[in-house]
């Protein structure tokens, strides 16, 4: 049987109504999530299936938002009850960040069934949400070319067991410093680095926020330093935006060579940089193709010896 417009890239994760304060400003049930922030971002790349849930009481103008980005929404479920929320605070100087408020709400019972177009899907991306709900979609899929995952201290805390089964069945994890050394009990990241890819994943990227990321894979360290910004309004999902800016990269070129996997970091680092810019996924929802290749061709001149 043929599928009707397959999508090259599914992503599952969170959909969130966010409460957010910087020191300078405060807003309040913005549109966020982890699977928001990934597909918005891999959608100027390529054709992106959202896995997600929603209450009844999810805003039109979000919905309409995921459909801009071009984003296939037959994974979608809205069913009765509240949207999760979540609400966070972040310190001066907007690395530090405070959780103050979780409500799982429709996340609870959250139970997803892919379409059938999403199946056969090559290349998968496991946003963060509870491991189980990962290796249930992973489950789901007929033979996937390209998994990766993200996931947060949370569930290195309290579900570690599942986690390890999620990060023994992906080719990628993405995590970020402080997560690379609470799961592999390593202060030093090459360390860290090393404990987590005997795990299982081939592929370990290292968020560090405003200092850029790392990959770690059988091709050494390749580093990518985060777009220098003058000014950052909301970092929150930059992580989110770029692994789906990565993962939609990677899609798009149908590789996952080594050359593919630094150029795919370059576009996450430059779609994320995009994001940080305004609250929610306000940057991005303006954002142009255009915009994200001259911030590259920028970016490459900046990482080069040649002068
Ligand atoms: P990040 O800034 O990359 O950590 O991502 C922030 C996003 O994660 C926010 O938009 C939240 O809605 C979402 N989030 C916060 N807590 C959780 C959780 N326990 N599970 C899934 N997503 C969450």
């Amino acid at each position: 049987m043929t599928v009707k417009n397959p999508v090259s890239l599914v992503i599952v994760g969170s959909i969130g109504l966010d409460t957010v304060a910087t020191p300078l400003e405060r807003r309040e049930e913005v549109l966020g999530g982890s699977v928001s922030f990934a597909c918005a971002a891999a959608s100027f790349f390529c054709k992106t299936g959202m896995v997600g849930v929603v209450g009844d009481d999810f805003p039109a103008a979000y919905a309409a938002l995921y459909g801009h980005f071009g984003i296939d929404l037959s994974g979608l479920q809205r069913v009765p009850g509240k949207t999760f929320r979540w609400e966070g605070e972040y310190a001066n100087d907007m690395n530090d960040r405070r959780t103050l408020r979780t409500e799982l709400n429709v996340f609870a019972e959250f139970a997803p069934t892919l379409p059938a177009s999403y199946r056969s899907s090559p290349f998968l991306f496991l946003a963060n949400i509870s491991p189980d709900l990962q290796t249930h979609v992973l489950g789901e899929m007929t033979a996937p070319k390209f998994v990766a995952a993200d996931t947060m201290d949370l569930w290195i805390n309290t579900a570690r067991p599942a986690l390890e089964r999620v990060i023994r069945s992906v080719h990628m994890l993405t995590l970020n410093d402080s997560e690379a050394r609470m799961l592999s009990g390593e202060h030093n990241l090459v360390k860290a680095a090393a404990c987590v890819r005997a795990m299982g994943p081939t592929y370990l990227v290292i968020k560090k926020g405003e200092h850029g990321a790392m990959l770690f894979g059988p091709g050494g360290v390749f580093i990518v330093p985060a777009f220098p910004l003058e000014s950052v309004l909301d970092p929150t999902g930059a992580g989110d935006t770029f692994a789906g800016g990565m993962m939609g990269a990677l899609a798009a070129l149908g590789r996952t060579d080594e050359a593919a996997m630094r150029l795919a970091m370059v576009y996450g680092s430059v779609v994320a940089s995009f994001g940080v810019e305004r609250f929610s996924l306000d940057r991005l929802a303006a954002l142009t193709r255009g915009e994200i290749e001259a911030r590259t061709a920028a970016f490459r001149k900046m990482i080069t010896l040649e002068a």
